[in-house]
C-alpha cells in the first residue's frame, strides 16, 4: 500500500469520535415518510462499523447523511467534534473527508480505471502528473497495476469494485462508506473486496462504515449496528452473523 494517510494539516483530535449522530431525523415527502427517527450513533477513528437491518429500515438514508451527501431534517452530525450541517461547501468537505464506495460502482464509462480515479482529484490535486502518479499507485494498491488503461467494459465486476475503491482513496478520506460494497458480486470477489477494505483501514487507519446483509461482512467489523424503522441498536458482531436480515 502506498503512504497515503490523511492529511496531518487537517488535525484530528484524540478523544473526539470521528463522527456522531445526535437525534438524527429524516423526512421525505413532506411528512409522509419519517425514514430516521431521532438516531444516535458515536464512531470512532479507525473504528470499522458494519449497518445492518431490513430493507427501508433507513440504512442508506444514514449513509447518505453521515457523507453529507443529504442533509438531516433535524438532530446533528458532527465530524471531528465540528458540525457538519451549515458547512459551507458540502461537496468540497465531503471531497476531502469523504470516500464512497457503492454496490453499483459507478465508474464513467467513457473514461479509463487511470482516469475514473483521478475524477474526486480535480480541483483537489492541481498538477496533472500528481493526480496520474497518485492515481497509479491506488490502483496498483488494489491490484489493478495491469489494468490502468482499460475501461469499464473489459473489466470484471470484482475489477470494477476495486477501482471504486481506488476512487474513493483519491483524496486520503478519513471515513470511508461503504453501501453494500459486495452486493454484486460472486462470494469470490465479495471476499476480495471485503480485504481490500480492511487492509485500507490496516494501512491508513480509515474509519470503515459499511451497510450490509452479508453476516460474514459483518463479522469481520469492530462493532455491529442494527437498523429497524428508522433507529438503531448494538448488536455483537457474533450475533450479527448469525441475523438473517435480508
Ligand atoms: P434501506 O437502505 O434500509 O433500505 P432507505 O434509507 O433506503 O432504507 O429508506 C428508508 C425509508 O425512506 C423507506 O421507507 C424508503 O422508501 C424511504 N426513502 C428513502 N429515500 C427516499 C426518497 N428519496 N424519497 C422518499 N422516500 C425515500
Amino acid at each position: 500500500m502506498p503512504t497515503f494517510g490523511h492529511d496531518p494539516t487537517q488535525p484530528m483530535t484524540a478523544n473526539t469520535p470521528l463522527i456522531e449522530a445526535r437525534g438524527l431525523q429524516k423526512w421525505y415527502d413532506g411528512d409522509r415518510v419519517h425514514a430516521l427517527r431521532g438516531l444516535d450513533l458515536s464512531v470512532g477513528r479507525g473504528e470499522v462499523l458494519a449497518i445492518m437491518g431490513p430493507s427501508g429500515s433507513g440504512k442508506s438514508t444514514l449513509l447518505q447523511l453521515l457523507g453529507a451527501l443529504d442533509e438531516p431534517s433535524d438532530g446533528e452530525l458532527l465530524f471531528d467534534g465540528k458540525a457538519i450541517r451549515g458547512q459551507r461547501e458540502l461537496a468540497s468537505f465531503r471531497s476531502r473527508h469523504i470516500g464512497f464506495v457503492f454496490q453499483s460502482f459507478y465508474l464513467i464509462p467513457t473514461l479509463t480505471a487511470l482516469q475514473n480515479v483521478q475524477v474526486p482529484m480535480l480541483g483537489q490535486i492541481r498538477s496533472a502528473r500528481e493526480r496520474t502518479a497518485r492515481a497509479t499507485q491506488l490502483l496498483e494498491s488494489v491490484g489493478l497495476g495491469k489494468r490502468l488503461n482499460h475501461h469499464p467494459k473489459e473489466m470484471s465486476g470484482g475489477e470494477r469494485q476495486r477501482v471504486a475503491v481506488a476512487r474513493s482513496l483519491a483524496n486520503s478520506p478519513a471515513l470511508l462508506l461503504a453501501d453494500e460494497p459486495t452486493g454484486n458480486l460472486d462470494s469470490q470477489n465479495a471476499k476480495r473486496i471485503l480485504q481490500v477494505l480492511l487492509d485500507v483501514h490496516d494501512h491508513f487507519d480509515t474509519t470503515l462504515i459499511i451497510v450490509t446483509h452479508d453476516g460474514s461482512v459483518a463479522s469481520r467489523a469492530d462493532r455491529v449496528v442494527h437498523m429497524l424503522d428508522g433507529s438503531c441498536q448494538e448488536a455483537s458482531a457474533a450475533e450479527a452473523a448469525t441475523v438473517q436480515n435480508v
